[in-house]
């Protein structure tokens, strides 16, 4: 079978999805869209046989902004649960640092469901069963996917432009058959994390805060549960919660090996949970809106989105352009936000008839404009806390966040540790000279990564408007992150 359109999708998650409704929505129905996902109807959106693999969590500024953007609607049940924040805890468990406003919690399976009907307002035809396995290129450009149906028949599906939004084992990106700037490969073992979680109920043994709060998300920071990462228990209900954790794989090596372990992602989760004072009795939810998404585990990339989105006729999107934040492994907002820019994108460029690179360049500008400017200091700062024993993470936080930071992070920017990049500050304040002669190392890690932060953001907002400034731009670019490296001790 051979069909014909204006934009394939590939990848029915969030960004797909989102991305297909934008581009029908500002092309005012011109553009035909098809949106191929390898899932059937019943399990749309599903990452991995395992299931929907998320903690759930997303903001209220990044929902609405979709919702506002396309005209589009979300709510219970899809809409599960609302939380007033995020609280991270410290290692021991003395610091609580509340940032960011409100969210929601999603309820992943039911989600793609309400899209769906959205997809079917806006006139996006949905392949359903068909997986994509790989690009047909001509003269430089992309022209179509080559896929095959759940009976094994192939299809090819040609358009003007693909856009790769199948997540973060895509196949298409990783064997882009044209020549173009995007990366193809990130490195696995430093900038991916594997993740896992369960959706759970339960009895409350105790009420305790720092472990369960229904109206807050938790994060904990613990380098021994979760080395390079992080765990979180985010409450769904009044007795129901997402529970999971993150690891790097370079730092669960590291720590298995320093204590003679031989712990895997699945032991730890398990860990997590039992460490969880709160929960008692925790057992599979009942009803249909969770079955067979009770326990699921997948990779989530945290480094800077690629730093170029665009190829001739081809774009990635979401997880398969490594958008989630590299600090907290956030991907819903960010791909939401992209895929309003990449739908506008696209449909004025097949208005122009210019699929070309340079016709979608704008894309990156934009992006980088609206979202992705801060994602490469995010990068540093993850890489630099992964290096710090719990220890001095219980420390930093304690004497070495001030105010400012925590309204930056609750910006969801860069903390710029005031405390420790003033000198005079350092010099006047009797107490803070002393903590920061306590762990000079930390006060000047801290210092350095926040005055990088800076010099990114800014070589960030230089992004060339176009493609012929990128080869230069993205040398600088790697010198700082190189530099970074270096400085920092990182491998
Ligand atoms: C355990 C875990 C916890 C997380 N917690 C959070 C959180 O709390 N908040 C948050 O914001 N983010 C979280 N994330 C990240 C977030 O889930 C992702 O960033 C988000 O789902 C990315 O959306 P996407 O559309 O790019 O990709 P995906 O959601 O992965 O969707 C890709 C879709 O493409 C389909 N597909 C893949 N390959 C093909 C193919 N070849 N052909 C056809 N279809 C294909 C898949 O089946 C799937 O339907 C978490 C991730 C994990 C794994």
């Amino acid at each position: 079978m051979r069909l014909e359109c204006d934009v394939a999708v590939v990848g029915g998650g969030p960004a797909g999805a989102h991305t297909a409704m934008a581009v029908a929505k500002f092309s005012k129905g011109n553009a035909r869209v098809l949106l191929i996902d390898r899932n059937t109807r019943e399990e749309f959106g599903k990452k991995t046989k395992s299931g929907w693999a998320c903690g759930d969590a997303v903001s209220k500024r990044s929902l609405d902004h979709v919702m506002n953007s396309l005209g589009i609607r979300y709510e219970w049940p899809e809409v599960e649960h609302h939380v007033d924040g995020v609280l991270v805890i410290s290692p021991d468990h003395e610091t609580k640092v509340l940032f960011d406003g409100e969210g929601y919690l999603l309820n992943r399976k039911l989600w793609p469901q309400r899209t769906l009907k959205h997809l079917e307002r806006f006139g996006v035809e949905v392949m359903f069963g068909v997986d994509a396995r790989s690009l047909i290129a001509e003269d430089g450009f992309v022209k179509g996917v080559r896929c095959t149906s759940r009976d094994g028949s192939p299809i090819e599906v040609m358009a003007k432009v693909v856009v790769d939004a199948s997540g973060s084992a895509s196949v298409l990106r990783t064997n882009l058959p044209i020549a173009a700037k995007m990366e193809r490969e990130i490195d696995k073992e430093h900038d991916m994390e594997g993740t896992g979680r369960y959706i759970l109920e339960f009895e409350r043994a105790v009420e305790d805060r720092t472990w369960f709060d229904p109206r807050y998300c938790i994060i904990h920071l613990d380098q021994f549960l979760a080395p390079g990462g992080y765990c979180w228990t985010f409450p769904k209900g009044e007795n129901k919660v997402n529970i999971g954790l993150g690891v790097q794989k370079a730092a669960l090596d590291r720590r298995n090996a320093a204590h003679g372990l031989r712990d895997n992602l699945a032991s730890l989760i398990d860990q997590y949970v039992r460490a969880n004072r709160v929960i008692s009795n925790p057992r599979p939810p009942e009803g249909e809106a969770d079955r067979g998404n009770v326990y699921s585990v997948w990779q989530v990339p945290v480094r800077r989105q690629n730093d170029c989105l665009v190829g001739n006729g081809f774009v990635v999107v979401g997880d398969a352009a490594w958008m989630p934040r590299p600090i907290d492994a956030g991907g819903i907002g960010p791909a939401l936000y992209a895929s309003v820019i990449l739908g506008r994108t696209l449909a004025e460029a097949i208005e122009a008839n210019d699929v070309s690179e340079a016709g979608l360049w704008s894309y990156n500008v934009n992006y980088v404009h609206e979202y992705g400017y801060q994602m490469a200091s995010f990068e540093v700062l993850r890489r630099y806390l992964q290096t710090l024993p719990n220890d001095d993470i219980s420390f930093g936080m304690k004497h070495f966040l001030s105010q400012d930071d925590i309204e930056s992070i609750k910006r969801r920017e860069h903390p710029r540790f005031p405390l420790l990049t003033n000198f005079l500050r350092v010099l006047m304040d009797g107490e803070l000279r002393k903590r920061v002669r306590e762990r000079p190392k930390l006060a000047r890690g801290l210092s350095y990564v926040a005055d990088k932060s800076r010099r990114l953001i800014s070589l960030y907002l230089e992004y060339p408007e176009r493609p012929e400034g990128f080869e230069r731009w993205r040398a600088r670019l790697l010198r700082e992150l190189r530099e970074a490296n270096e400085k920092l001790g990182i491998a």
